[in-house]
């Protein structure tokens, strides 16, 4: 076993502590990571703060890893030292079941194996539970380790490893490129990637958001309809307009508004997940043959897809590097929706 260092919280509304964890000795697949840079999901927040009930202590965050191979197992193939790799949400699925053959692990019926928060074997992982990327070491099997190409920086790659995958995956699922109108709901980390993402895929992309305070932003990274949902007339306005809605609010959202807001056969695909149910009329579903959906992140194979595609298209995320012992006050930012548009952990800090 190998000791690094860590910022973990230890109950639910205390402060990050850095800690010495251990991780687990190299098996013949397992791959070990020197993370360079770690992003702050909002899913991060809601699982340290106990917001979905169901987190372990101590408890370390972190699933938008990039980093460099410092050593590799007997077997690995897919990967050598010195390169350049990035881990998401996942580090290992059951790899039988049919969601997993068909590259989807994160439908894994046995569950997948989350990068933080998932209860194992002490034997695979010291202390029975997996701890994350604020961290300055990881050791992941290799399939679940991804490349990150050459022309993506370390610390704008980061955020991309989940909000990028968790917007790409439903843009490509349901088909968004030229000729359809698609919305993005909050222009936060997920939502930035995805104005970006949408844009590059050739669609006609508007931003939703509760102000017009990131409206220019909103327009550099590719949008061309911005609008403010605090405006009642915005529902009037765009009632019937998109094919295809992303919502990335990580907060309660009165989700019937805005599927009203979809055309014949569109859908609307909840990606924020606040604990609350959601709530929509028959009417305005069946009415317009309309489909509320919803995703989560994306398979292995897919996340490799997304960092090429960002590669060919210039696209990184929009970050505020913050060093290690001020993860708390960036909590609180995002949380106020201060955030321009990920904060991502120099890791060097630690
Ligand atoms: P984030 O950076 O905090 O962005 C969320 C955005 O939602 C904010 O920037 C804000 O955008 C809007 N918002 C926040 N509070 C609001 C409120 N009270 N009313 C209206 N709008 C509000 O969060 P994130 O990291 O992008 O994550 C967003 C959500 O997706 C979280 O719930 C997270 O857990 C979830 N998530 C899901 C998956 C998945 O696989 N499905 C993966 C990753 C994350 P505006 O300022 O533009 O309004
Ligand atoms: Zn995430």
């Amino acid at each position: 076993m190998s000791t690094a260092a860590a910022y973990a919280l230890s109950t639910s509304d205390g402060s990050f502590e850095k800690v010495t964890i251990q991780r687990r000795d190299l098996g013949p697949h397992d791959v070990l990571i020197d993370i360079k840079f770690a992003g702050i999901c909002h899913s991060d927040i809601h699982t340290a703060r106990d917001e979905w009930g169901r987190t372990r202590y101590p408890c370390v965050p972190g699933h938008e890893i990039a980093g460099v191979v410092a050593a590799v197992g007997s077997a690995v193939t897919r990967h050598r030292v010195g390169d350049r790799v990035g881990v998401g949400c996942m580090v290992d699925s059951c790899g039988v079941c049919a969601p997993c053959l068909a590259d989807e692990e994160q439908y894994c019926a046995a569950g997948a194996t989350m990068t933080y928060n998932t209860a194992v074997d002490p034997a695979v992982q010291p202390g029975g539970h997996t701890l994350g990327g604020y961290s300055t070491q990881i050791v992941v099997t290799e399939n679940f380790v991804v490349a990150i190409p050459e022309g993506i920086g370390l610390d704008v790659a980061a955020p991309l490893l989940c909000a990028g995958v968790t917007v790409y995956s439903p843009l490509r699922h349901w088909g968004a490129g030229p000729g359809k109108k698609v919305a993005i709901i909050g222009m936060g980390g997920l939502g930035h990637v995805g104005v970006k993402l949408a844009a590059a895929m050739g669609a006609e992309v508007t931003v939703l958001s509760h102000s017009l305070s990131k409206q220019d932003d909103g327009k550099l990274f590719g949008a061309s309809g911005y609008y403010a949902t605090s405006d009642k007339q915005t529902f009037r306005e765009l009632r019937g307009r998109f094919d295809l809605i992303l919502n990335t609010v990580s907060a309660d959202l009165p989700v019937d508004d805005y599927v009203r807001l979809l055309n014949l056969d569109g859908t609307l695909v909840i990606l924020g997940l606040p604990e609350n149910p959601v709530s929509v009329k028959p009417f305005n579903l069946a009415g317009y043959r309309r489909s509320l959906a919803g995703s989560m992140i994306g398979g292995i194979a897919q996340t490799q897809e997304m960092l090429n595609f960002c590669a060919e298209h210039g696209i990184g995320a929009e970050i505020e590097l913050i060093a290690a012992d001020e993860i708390d006050g960036a909590y609180d930012r995002v949380v106020a929706s201060d955030v321009r548009y990920r904060f991502v952990i120099d890791v060097s800090t630690m």
